[in-house]
């Protein structure tokens, strides 16, 4: 039987034999008294990275977030978002439950905003008001597809915000997809933000973990907001390990899931009914909207997963795949064929 192509999501990578290795042979501590050399290390080289003072391991990506938005805002505060960003669609209503704060989703062009649109939504004084506590930015935007922010617009965000007396977070789960699809690096993309986050465990394929980066005080309420939600935990350092083979090995092969991801929209945009602009395609993550077939994503997502080919409906009309390091390109061709299989129409090859 053909193996699974899993194209859910890159969060479904297993870990790498190197992976394994340093897990292994991980030297660990205690890290809640800060005494897991793997963990401090780890810290240490991601604040190095994005050129800020200090790290701090966190379990999920989830937590690194609600972690930030904790530190950032108050009680009764707004936390401005885009609609479809993870911190307010994905999370659990944790912004609300934990930090007590309401989101102010905006809807954006491709998932990303800019200072024009966040403006107005920005409510410093009113006394009928909420305030805005806080600004997040997703880079890249996943349930957008995988779009990208460029410099200049976050530096614009973040300089208008600041002036505005509000601090601004990243969602930077894939920003290492970013930094290679633009050509810059993450210190780059991440140097105006007040805190950001990042995922070791999405297309850099360790099996658990991201990083929140900040100023020293930062990190230092953060600590503490961690242990409240339970992520502090004690010899760490074998899942650290991973995480640092992660960081220093995964970026540089993150364009050649960009190369497959970019392939599967070429692919996908040759069949009738599918619609999708290739060009579009810049990272990891794809939308296909699939209203031309008559049938609904969860349909076709339906029969994909009896052909072992997964992909996730994210709405009736939208289907998301998500390259990563265990799908290479003969997985793709055979991602193609059963759509067009499943969509039943007669084969065609594809090849690079
Ligand atoms: C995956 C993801 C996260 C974090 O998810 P966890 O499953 O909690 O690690 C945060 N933001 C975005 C945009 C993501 O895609």
């Amino acid at each position: 039987m053909n193996p699974i192509v899993d194209l859910r999501s890159d969060t479904v990578t297993k870990p790498t034999a190197a992976m394994r290795k340093a897990m292994a042979e991980a030297e660990v501590g205690d890290d809640v008294y800060r005494e897991d050399p793997t963990v401090n290390s780890l810290q240490e080289r991601a604040a190095e990275i994005f050129g800020r003072e200090q790290g701090l391991f966190v379990p999920s990506g989830s937590m690194g977030n609600q972690t930030a938005i904790k530190v950032h805002t108050h009680h009764g505060q707004e936390v401005i978002c885009e609609e479809r960003a993870h911190i307010y669609s994905v999370e659990m209503a944790t912004m609300a439950a934990f930090a007590g704060c309401l989101a102010r989703p905006i809807r954006a062009p491709d998932g990303i905003l800019t200072w024009e649109i966040i403006g107005p939504q920005v409510r410093p004084k009113a006394e009928n008001r909420a305030r805005t506590g806080l600004i997040s930015l997703e880079n890249t935007s996943n349930l957008a597809g995988g779009t990208v922010y460029v410099p200049k617009i976050t530096a614009h965000i973040c300089e208008q915000a600041h002036a505005a007396g509000l601090p601004v977070h990243l969602d930077g789960a894939r920003i290492f997809n970013a930094a290679v699809a633009l050509g810059r690096s993450v210190a780059e993309l991440t140097r105006g933000f007040d805190s950001v986050m990042f995922c070791f465990s999405k297309g850099l394929g360790a099996p658990v973990g991201s990083m929140l980066v900040g100023s020293r005080a930062f990190i230092e309420e953060a600590r503490r907001v961690r242990k409240v939600l339970g992520g502090a935990m004690r010899q760490v350092g074998v899942l650290a390990a991973a995480a640092r083979v992660a960081l220093e090995e995964s970026p540089e092969r993150l364009h050649i899931d960009h190369a497959n991801a970019r392939f599967l929209a070429e692919g996908l945009a040759e069949i009738p009914g599918l619609a999708i602009d290739p060009s579009e395609v810049i990272t990891n993550i794809l939308l296909v909207d699939v209203t031309g077939t008559g049938l609904t994503s969860f349909e076709i997502s339906g029969r994909l997963a009896a052909e072992r080919v997964l992909a996730n409906g994210v709405t009736a009309s939208s289907i998301r795949m998500v390259t990563h390091r265990d799908v290479d390109r003969s997985g793709c061709e055979r991602a193609l064929k059963a759509v067009q299989e499943v969509l039943g129409q007669p084969q065609k090859s594809f090849h690079a």
